[in-house]
């Protein structure tokens, strides 16, 4: 279906969950988040019912997303429930990849097609710290299990943060060298936690191709910005919502764990789904894609809406 700017929407992001095994210190508090009770998440049975309402309205692809969706009970389950939606082409996962290494094979028979793993660093200690909790071995542990299971097109999502890992540029990018990979740089969004951080922490993504001038520019991808070494298997994607934005190419709606649609990462509208079903159901999913905000405003007085990335999913 189109919005009222003439853009397709076929791309939603569920998040399956607020919860997350890591504390990234610019997406988290420290303490974490309360609990919600089961109730106040979308079931397994109501996840299914919304991807068949969701794919009645024109969606193809479905990414689930969190917090971190491998902690969510019956993830499994929802990952087959989700697969088996005639009509979804792609069912996809955005994940800290701490967990991978237990679930890459189960999520591949559940039918979920394509993995997103966040890595914001390559050095132990650097990671150990900026997610309060995480063993980076794991993750790279997780990352092998996943190519081990058929997982193919792997992109890992590399936050970049001024004076954290903006030395570990061309590192990154070298595993574009040895890996069919596609590292996507994401730029830092002033939301939550991250806030109140210094201006050198939000770096423009055009700060890989300055440091990095041999990538050459092969298009675009979704959202990503796409570029390649000479000669490389992988690729280099620039997400920059700051500096280059990309609304006008958006094809994305939002679903929280509590059920509630966002035509937008940044907007302050909801709209809940929670007791609709059928026609009911569709209706407002469509309401929510015909509502979907031309652009975010984050460069001029920030996001919009009072929730953290966790609950919404990045
Ligand atoms: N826990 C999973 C993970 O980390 O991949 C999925 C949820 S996480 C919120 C999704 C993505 O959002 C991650 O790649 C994370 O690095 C990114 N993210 C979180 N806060 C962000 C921020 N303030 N600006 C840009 N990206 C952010
Ligand atoms: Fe958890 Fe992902 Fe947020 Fe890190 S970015 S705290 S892994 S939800």
């Amino acid at each position: 279906m189109e919005d009222r700017y003439g853009r397709k929407i076929d791309y939603l992001r569920l998040s399956v969950t607020d919860l997350c095994n890591y504390r990234c210190r610019y997406c988290m508090p420290e303490a974490g988040v309360a609990k919600l009770p089961r109730s106040g998440i979308l079931s397994v049975e109501e996840i299914g019912e919304l991807g068949r309402a969701a794919v009645n309205c024109g969606v193809t692809k479905i990414r689930l997303t969190g917090g971190e969706p491998l902690v969510r009970g019956g993830i499994i389950e929802i990952c087959r429930a989700l697969s088996s939606v005639t009509g979804l082409r792609e069912l996809c996962m955005t994940t800290n990849g701490s967990l991978l290494e237990r679930f890459a094979v189960p999520l591949r028979d559940a039918g979920v097609s394509r993995l997103n793993i966040s890595l914001d660093t390559l050095v132990p200690e650097k990671f150990a710290s900026v997610t309060r909790q995480g063993d980076l071995d794991g993750v790279l542990r997780g990352i092998r299990a996943a190519e081990a299971a058929g997982f193919r097109e792997l992109k890992l999502n590399t936050v970049l943060i001024g004076g954290f890992n903006d030395s570990e540029i061309e590192n990154f990018v070298a595993l574009t060298r040895e890996h069919p990979w596609e590292v996507r740089f994401i730029e830092l969004m002033p939301m939550g936690e991250c806030a109140r951080w210094d201006a050198g922490c939000f770096l423009s993504g055009d700060e890989v191709l300055r440091r990095c001038p041999e990538l050459e520019s092969v298009g675009t991808r979704g959202v990503a910005r796409q570029y390649r070494l000479p000669g490389a298997p992988g690729t280099v994607g620039l997400i920059s919502p700051m500096s280059h934005s990309f609304c006008s190419r958006c094809r994305r709606i939002r679903v929280t764990a509590e059920g509630r649609l966002m035509g937008c990462l940044h907007s302050r509208e909801e709209i809940p789904l929670r007791g609709l079903h059928g026609p009911e159901l569709e209706a407002a999913i469509r309401r929510g894609i015909a509502q979907k905000p031309e652009r975010h405003r984050l460069t001029e007085g920030g996001s919009e809406t009072p929730r953290e990335m966790n609950e919404i999913g990045g």
